[in-house]
């Protein structure tokens, strides 16, 4: 019994450590030796593991990420311990003892079986070219010197949201600092990786988004509640640095006071689309209070990304607000709208938080709806993407969003993608291209790629000028 609890505990710690290598980027040879662990000796677990992964979230009393985890292992050691049994028995009821000659004969013939494995995999291995053009339609810019911050001065992350799991994720991802101001290192980061990415895709263009914070009944900045805060004030400075690579999404929240002096503000800079976060944020987006708000975006011809589905990288009012349905009084003012996400949820939330079944019938009504494809590479999306393939209304109109800096991870896609083309995904450190190409790969419409041209507004291969 012992060996088989260490012989999962095993499979288990190399299947974490291969999700955690597939994050940062994992040398091609570590992933080999780990995957051919996970899919020969570790096999009953991996089979356990995955089995159990399938099945959760599908019926209500099955969610939550810890649930998850205590049942995939239990599921893993159980499977483990069965084979184990079996193959105990197999061994002892064999009964002719085996011949040298034939140890050397099956040595050879899984030696040759290898080497054509290897050639047939060489030789299928899809190789895409990269599009000239390709505008990733939403990416997050960060930064924090000090909480709480300036109004519409600086940025910040209160020290609930640098406690936040996401936090140090991110921040060991983009070698950021462990304490002092971040904004110029992260605004480094970001731009070293749109530069990698501009290197094999020179039309490569990101949607930057701000973040606006929390405002109390009164229209006033509620820093007590807020966790993340980016002013559209750096977001412009940014841009206006680099408006080859950039195309600015300010975020106002509609609750604040002078939310229509805001979205003024912002069209006076060029900006073409905006950003709502409602759980963030403590938003209901059907707020008749908003009609007005959603009105003048419409006169200024502002798109009006909200973001949809559920929320799990930062605290929040209630994930309530991530229904699509809630959308439907700024469609009705006129308004074109992106639901960011496409109103998806992890596979461990309950089936009652999933709206893109919703968001899909909602397409089929209202021409300007739109959702995208952010954070759904990612390591609790991996059910997204084959939902919206499967879905003929939703693959034509997704825009491609990598939630960048949340990292795309392609070992959850293992099914679907060829075993190369695995291998390449889990060493690809550039963010921008592992969630590109991974999208590219598992067969996202080429369209997809480039529709926020159309959608924002924001031109095909031309460098606006961002100003006031
Ligand atoms: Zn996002």
């Amino acid at each position: 019994m012992g060996i088989l609890s260490v012989t999962t505990l095993l499979t288990l710690g190399i299947g974490c450590g291969l999700l955690v290598g597939a994050t940062f980027g994992l040398a091609k040879a570590y992933a080999v030796l780990g995957l051919l662990w996970l899919s020969t000796i570790g096999l009953p677990t991996s089979i356990g593991v995955a089995g159990v992964a399938a099945l959760w979230g599908r019926f209500p009393p099955v969610a939550g990420m810890a649930g998850f985890c205590v049942v995939a292992a239990f599921a893993g050691l159980a499977l483990q311990v069965l084979s184990f049994v079996a193959a105990w028995h197999g061994l002892r009821t064999w009964k002719r003892p085996i011949a040298v000659a034939t140890w050397w004969r099956i040595a050879g013939a899984g030696a040759i079986l290898l080497s054509l494995t290897t050639a047939g995999l060489w030789m299928t291995q899809p190789r895409p070219a990269y599009p000239a053009d390709v505008i990733d339609g939403h990416a997050h810019l960060f930064g924090d010197s000090g909480w709480p911050p300036t109004h519409n001065m600086g940025c910040g992350l209160s020290p609930s949201q640098r406690a936040n799991a996401s936090y140090g994720v991110l921040s060991r991802l983009l070698g950021l600092p462990k304490s002092g101001n971040l904004d110029e290192a992260y605004i480094q980061a970001l731009v070293t990786q749109v530069r990698g990415a501009r290197r094999v895709i020179p039309g490569f263009r990101v949607v930057l988004l701000a973040q606006d914070s929390r405002y109390t009944a009164q229209g006033d900045p509620d820093w007590a509640n807020s966790t993340v805060y980016v002013p559209n004030e750096h977001l412009f400075r940014v841009v206006e640095h680099y408006p080859d690579s950039f195309i600015p999404c300010p975020s106002i929240n509609p609750q604040r006071r002078d939310s229509e002096a805001e979205l003024a503000k912002c069209v006076a800079h060029g900006a073409r689309v905006i950003k709502v976060h409602p759980p963030t944020q403590a938003v209901d987006p059907s707020d008749p209070r908003f009609r007005a708000f959603y009105q003048r975006c419409a006169q200024n011809g502002i798109r009006v990304m909200v973001h949809t589905g559920t929320e799990h990288s930062a605290p929040i009012a209630s994930q309530r607000f991530g229904d699509p349905r809630l959308l439907e009084l700024a469609l009705s003012e006129g308004c074109t709208v992106v639901a960011a996400h496409s109103a998806t949820r992890a596979f461990f939330d309950p089936p009652s938080e999933d709206h893109f079944r919703s968001l899909v019938d909602m397409m089929r009504s209202q021409p300007r709806l739109y959702g995208d494809t952010a954070v759904l590479g990612c390591l609790a999306r991996w059910r997204c993407l084959p939902d919206i393939l499967r879905s003929p209304a939703a693959s034509a109109r997704v825009l491609h969003g990598s939630d960048w800096p949340f990292p795309a991870n392609a070992l959850v896609f293992w099914n679907r993608l060829h075993p190369l083309t695995l291998l390449d995904l889990m060493a690809e450190k550039n963010l921008f291209l592992r969630d590109f190409r991974l999208k590219q790969a598992l067969g996202l419409p080429p369209a997809s790629f480039t529709l926020a041209a159309d959608v924002l507004d924001v031109g095909r291969g031309a460098t606006r000028v961002y100003g006031p």
